[in-house]
């Protein structure tokens, strides 16, 4: 079982969601809970975050704050329901206040239509007395490279990525904490900008993709897919020139039919990179602290004390 907070000069990050659009009862979209001191905020927030949050005993509303990577629907599609079922004054809600929702260029346009969108339950609810309307709200912040969240000694900094051509721009991210730095790639391609600003890493989660040679051939959505992500050769070498502590891999791209094994992903990765190298699941903890520790949900599990 984990405690409420991390324990004080720690850094825990929990992998809510590892995955892709594709629905998988295993790998929800991407999702990473940041908890130190007395801070909590949300990376993504793709398909079944609440549901996660569950699972690790925090209701919708324990998390007001949400950055958004990029606009693929694996990243956001669950910020609808953390708006309007946080609203709701129960244990399983409870958020006293709208939604801060931090995302590229594209936020205000979110924010508008979740309203738009949101508006029927809403009536619903006010008409009952149930809620107060505000808290149905996505309040949403644009953001440029550089810091985004900066409160009680957490630092969260976007760094900008190449995702393709049409997906610009894609951020992914560093957080900092009591001299510990976890780095996570979100969804890119190889990419210079983050190796530099990636140094130093305690932890580097990075994506990857992988496709048989015939696959990416016959199936051009194939093709397109992995166009817009790292291939196992480029995650070695993005690893062997930042050196983290611990190097794991999420978001695996692993395309049918045929898919690639994760072990030749492995074994195509070790050509570039002589590390430790773990494979993210979710509701993975990661303990940042004196040391690192990585705790499968079986053995952490709800928070102590929360819902
Ligand atoms: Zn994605
Ligand atoms: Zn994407």
């Amino acid at each position: 079982m984990l405690t409420e907070k991390p324990a004080r000069d720690v850094l825990r990050i929990t992998l809510l969601g590892t995955g892709i659009p594709n629905p998988q009862i295993n790998a929800f979209g991407t999702s990473t809970l940041v908890e130190a001191g007395d801070e909590r905020v949300m990376i993504d927030c793709g398909r079944g975050t609440v549901i996660r949050m569950s699972q690790v005993g925090l209701g919708v509303g324990h998390v007001g704050t949400i950055i958004l990577s990029h606009y693929h629907s694996d990243h956001f599609a669950g910020i609808f329901d953390m708006a309007m079922t946080g609203s709701i004054p129960q244990k399983f809600g409870g958020r006293n206040g709208p939604l801060q929702v931090y995302g590229p260029p594209g936020i205000q346009e979110i924010a508008d239509g979740a309203w738009q969108a949101t508006g029927p339950d809403r009536a619903i609810r006010v008409a009952d007395n149930e809620i107060d309307p505000e808290h149905m709200r996505i309040v949403p912040h644009e953001y440029v490279e550089g810091v985004v969240y900066d409160r009680g000694g957490l630092v969260i900094r976007a760094i900008e990525v190449d995702h393709g051509e049409f997906i610009r721009p894609a951020y992914a991210f560093r957080v900092e904490y009591a001299g510990h730095v976890f780095v996570h790639s979100h969804d890119t391609r190889y990419n210079e900008n983050l190796i530099a600003q990636a140094q130093g890493a305690d932890v580097f989660v990075h994506e990857v993709a992988a496709a048989r040679p015939e696959t990416i051939a016959n199936y051009p959505a194939v093709k397109v897919a992995i166009d817009h992500h790292a291939t196992p050769t480029d995650v070695g070498r993005v690893f062997a020139q930042t050196k983290p502590k611990l190097a794991m891999l999420t978001h695996l791209v692993l395309l049918k039919p045929n898919p690639v094994l994760i072990g030749d992903v492995m074994d195509e990765l070790s050509t570039e990179y002589d590390g430790t190298v773990l494979v993210a699941e979710d509701l993975m903890t990661i303990q940042i602290g004196r040391n690192v520790s990585v705790i499968p949900y079986r053995h952490g599990g709800k928070q102590s004390g929360m819902v």
